[in-house]
């Protein structure tokens, strides 16, 4: 049996919990709610490889910001309400305007970044080469983001590189979701290593995580996201710790 790899035994779900999630599951319409499992096998495809999910969690010096406040600058590109959206945000540190589609940042943020992984693969922006912080020659706004949002010439901050961050912890969180639950559901072992993979990058970068700095800087973040919103904003560490355990404790630990 697969489960009886995985040891010590989960706390939090135990084998009686299991089987009763397990039963619940096959039997009844609602409990089926519970996990996507045809969505948790495709991102566990796409993204589950433990080296894929190590590169992709950033760090605290990547910001995270809501896509839109009251007292945010306007679109630089069209002058309206700023209002931005991730593109793709495991792929790219991309945001569109929602009104003109202008994409920001004008610069390739991904370059910077990558230039900026330490010894233990994390970005650390003062490590990272300055020289790539330059607009590519068609983006119709100069917009230069570090993963701090961009000053324009009024000194005003935009922050786009930040969303695209919260977007992507976002999906993160949510994969853990997924996986963890479709373990519990199947015993497939490998949502448990996916789900653990991402847990121990996590728990690296958690040590630092703290929504502080971005807030001073401008940076909106809801409060009332459930127990994720707490993750990115200042109360990371209180609001989140218990969430991240009760994940953790459902694989157990097989690595
Ligand atoms: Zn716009």
């Amino acid at each position: 049996m697969l489960k009886d790899e995985v040891s010590p035994p989960s706390t939090l779900f135990p084998t009686a919990v299991r089987e009763v999630i397990q039963r619940n599951y096959s039997r009844f319409e609602w409990a089926r709610s519970w996990v996507d499992l045809a969505g948790a096998e495709k991102t566990l495809t796409e993204w589950g490889d433990a080296k894929t999910l190590w590169l992709l969690v950033p760090s605290q010096d990547v910001g995270r910001a809501m896509g839109s406040a009251p007292w945010y600058p306007p679109c630089p590109a069209c002058g309206r309400n700023a209002s931005y959206r991730a593109v793709d945000p495991l792929r790219s540190w991309q945001v569109e305007c929602v009104h003109c589609k202008a994409r920001f940042p004008a610069n390739d943020f991904d370059a910077f970044f990558e230039s900026g992984r330490d010894e233990q693969g994390i970005f650390r922006r003062e490590l990272a080469n300055p020289n790539l912080l330059v607009e590519r020659s068609d983006a119709p706004i100069p917009a230069v983001d570090d993963g701090t949002g961009w000053v324009d010439s009024k000194g005003q901050r935009h922050f786009f590189v930040p969303v695209a961050c919260r977007e992507r912890w976002f999906r993160l969180i949510s994969f853990l979701h997924q996986w963890a639950r479709a373990f519990v559901i199947t015993d497939d072992i490998r949502f448990a290593r996916a789900t653990l993979s991402l847990l121990f990058r996590i728990a690296q970068v958690y040590p630092s995580m703290d929504f502080a700095p971005y807030a001073k800087l401008g940076a909106f973040e809801s409060y009332g996201h459930k127990r994720v919103g707490a993750n990115l904003r200042s109360h990371w560490r209180d609001g989140s710790k218990q969430w991240f355990v009760r994940r953790h404790t459902m694989p157990s630990s097989p690595l």
